[in-house]
């Protein structure tokens, strides 16, 4: 019985279906056996699903909402904004949107490359920022030279070469500051320590103590932006 029940898989998915995968010599009597057994187990992961709210749907036309920092932005034309400044008017843009230019009638393939493109400015930025800052704070640690570079990453926030060269996912910009800061100060110990060790959370610990917090808070929210 042991051995064969390792053979059978059951995959609870986020939209809350239930996956048995099992052998062809597995008889079904033997798979509902297993089922019944692991019941606990798959109402609590059907119940952890069900209280997960839905991922965010994005939607790539003038006014729809995107985040940034956690917070959702609303997308604006900012053509006559532009128009505005060459003229000489000073108009600002209140903190909770994202200005692209000439977006109004745009096709939604067209808004989103330019907010794309937006992300990636915003992202860049945001993220030499945090790495310059937490940089600072590790200065007793003299760390070896590193460098931020971006790119679209499906299944890692960010990672470190041995040479020192940080890249952090472009869609990390989207989530709350305490968890990209957990994400950046995790890639400066890495400078420290290769290996995910003792050694190395001993440097987590002391640099930033709350970065198991925004770990957890930004695996809760794991790709619904
Ligand atoms: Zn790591």
């Amino acid at each position: 019985m042991l051995s064969k029940r390792k053979t059978i898989a059951i995959i609870v998915k986020p939209d809350q279906s239930v996956e048995v995968r099992a052998p062809r010599r597995v008889s079904k009597r033997e798979v509902e056996s297993f089922l019944q057994l692991k019941q606990a187990w798959v109402l609590s992961k059907l119940n952890e699903f069900s209280l997960r709210p839905a991922p965010h749907q994005p939607i790539f036309e003038l006014g729809a909402s995107h985040y940034f920092l956690g917070e959702p932005h609303r997308l604006v034309d900012a053509t006559k904004a532009i128009q505005g400044q060459q003229m000489g008017l000073a108009l600002s843009y209140e903190d909770d949107v994202i200005p692209l230019r000439s977006i109004d009638g745009a096709t939604s393939a067209q808004v989103e490359r330019k907010l794309d493109q937006w992300y990636r400015v915003e992202a860049l930025a945001l993220f030499q920022e945090r790495h310059d800052y937490w940089r600072e704070q590790m200065e007793e640690f003299l760390l070896p030279e590193s460098v931020v570079t971006l790119r679209k990453m499906k299944r890692r926030w960010g990672s470190c070469s041995i040479h020192g060269k940080i890249t952090f996912s472009t869609a990390l910009a989207k989530y709350p500051l305490q968890c990209i800061d957990s994400v950046v100060v995790h890639e400066l110990c890495h400078l420290l320590e290769f290996s995910h060790n003792q050694r190395f959370y001993g440097f987590m610990d002391q640099v930033y103590p709350d970065w198991k917090l925004g770990d957890k808070l930004l695996q809760s929210l794991s790709w619904q932006y």
